[in-house]
């Protein structure tokens, strides 16, 4: 049998293992102390409770992630309204709105004045051809039109799912999310989250499903060289923080570590090298809320017009997330955290039986420095494919040609990429992009 070896244990790797477990002798190489990379919980000592490092919200126009959640028996674990339902908040304006969209491709919830968002023209869907039908050099702003559906709906989609303002951030990742979502009709567009945890969903499980196959998870083991013989054009061996491992005849490698780390182990490669950073703000209360309405339903809140951008209900943790955060690199914990607790406040008294108290409780900055990469047109055109030019060494990763900006999509898209690349069995035709 042959042997994959995959360096890296975040969500692409995890992705790769789990397709490779049943076909191949696996062996998983992980830098950390525990595999999830990006998408991890861990216990917050002064929240005093289990934290995911960031919120991650999906939709259901992500068949990767549900291939991957349906083989390791885990889709129970995530949670959500059920139905294409999203409440806002205009902090500027204090209008208060809730998406519902039809089920299907015809796209009734515009023609209903309590459905759609509130201010808009029927002309300024416009802008969603536009973004479809966008070349590699557009940015999303190029496609906007001015007014309510652009300020209330897609550019806090935009700066969201590309993790990058609307000026700079690419029209043509965008339409590809349009596209997959907005113009399937609501079916696509269920939200969903990680009921109890990142680790718990994506994870946790995966680590179950390998241990049946006696895959090996080598948690705390760096890799941090790659040698290759230029002359068969194979990698022959690994250095790694216990010692080499030299592959044999038959084995393989796949690199489903962060783009900057996988340029270190291979000299020449290009990927993205520009990155963005995301903020969430998590704050313990004494007791959960007890949210009304759609509120309750959905169990997040879209925010404009402030810093805050989506705020999520964890029983007594109310988390806050702010995307394309490098513009507020400068402003210290503290300030932010307060900004934020008023934003709250603001938002949600009116939607909760009891109001948030006007001290602000114990919280907790978190600021993922190198989130993703900043999803410029410029930046796309550095994301390689999954082959390579060494025949028994595949690339997997978020930041790799996956079409999609840096999601857990993308990621575990790209670990199935990465297996087809190498000529093993796929579990899926999501192949295509190798
Ligand atoms: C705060 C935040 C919020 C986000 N929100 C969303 C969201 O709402 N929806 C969504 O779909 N996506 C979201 N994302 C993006 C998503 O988390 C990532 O796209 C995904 O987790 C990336 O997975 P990956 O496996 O490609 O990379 P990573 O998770 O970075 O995994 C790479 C792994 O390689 C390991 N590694 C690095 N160097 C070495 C080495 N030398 N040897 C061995 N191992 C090594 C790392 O420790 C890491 O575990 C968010 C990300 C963040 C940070």
């Amino acid at each position: 049998m042959s042997h994959v070896h995959i360096i890296g244990g975040g969500l692409a790797g995890l992705s790769a293992a789990v397709d490779l477990a049943s076909q191949a002798q696996v062996t998983v190489y992980e830098a950390g102390p525990a595999c999830g990379g990006r998408a991890r919980s861990f216990h917050d000592k002064a929240l005093d409770t289990v934290i995911d490092n960031g919120n991650h919200l999906l939709l259901s126009a992500n068949p990767a992630t549900f291939r991957y959640l349906d083989r390791l028996g885990a889709r129970d674990t995530l949670k959500g309204p059920g139905a294409p339902v999203f409440p806002w908040y205009d902090l500027q304006e204090d209008v208060a709105w809730t998406l519902r969209l039809s089920p299907g491709r015809i796209p009734f919830w515009l023609l209903q004045r309590g459905s759609r968002v509130p201010g808009m023209r029927l002309g300024d869907v416009r802008a969603l051809f536009r973004l479809m039908k966008a070349d590699e050099q557009a940015s999303v702003a190029d496609c906007l039109l001015p007014g309510q559906f652009a300020r209330r709906l897609l550019e806090p989609l935009a700066v969201s799912g590309l993790n990058t303002d609307v000026k700079r951030g690419s029209a043509r990742l965008l339409g590809n999310i349009v596209r997959r979502t907005l113009a399937k009709g609501g079916n696509a567009c269920c939200p969903w989250m990680a009921a109890s945890g990142l680790s718990e969903s994506f994870v946790t499980p995966a680590l179950r499903y390998l241990e049946r196959f006696h895959a090996e998870v080598l948690t705390s083991t760096r890799v941090s060289a790659l040698q290759i013989d230029e002359g068969t054009g194979r990698v022959t061996a690994l250095e790694t923080s216990n010692g080499p491992v030299m592959l044999g005849a038959e084995d393989s490698v796949i690199l489903a570590v962060p783009s900057p780390v996988a340029a270190g182990l291979l000299p020449g490669l290009e990927g993205p090298d520009e990155f963005e950073s995301i903020a969430n703000a998590h704050y313990r209360l004494a007791q959960p809320l007890q949210p009304r309405g759609a509120l309750k339903q959905a169990g997040f809140i879209g925010l404009v017009g402030g810093v805050a951008e989506w705020v999520f209900l964890h029983d007594e943790v109310l988390s806050v997330t702010v995307s394309a955060a490098n513009r507020y690199a400068d402003w210290g914990q503290e300030d932010m955290l307060t900004h934020i607790w008023a934003e709250l406040r603001q938002t949600l008294d009116p939607l909760i039986e009891v109001p948030l108290p006007e001290a602000m409780p114990v919280a907790r900055l978190i600021r993922e420095k190198r989130a993703t990469f900043a999803a410029t047109p410029e930046q796309d055109k550095r994301r390689p494919g999954a082959k390579t030019a060494y025949a028994n060494l595949a690339l997997a990763g978020d930041w790799t040609d996956t079409g999609l900006p840096s999601t857990i999509e993308g990621a575990i898209q790209s670990g199935v990429v990465a297996v087809g690349a190498l000529g093993f069995r796929t579990a899926s035709a999501g192949a295509a992009h190798a």
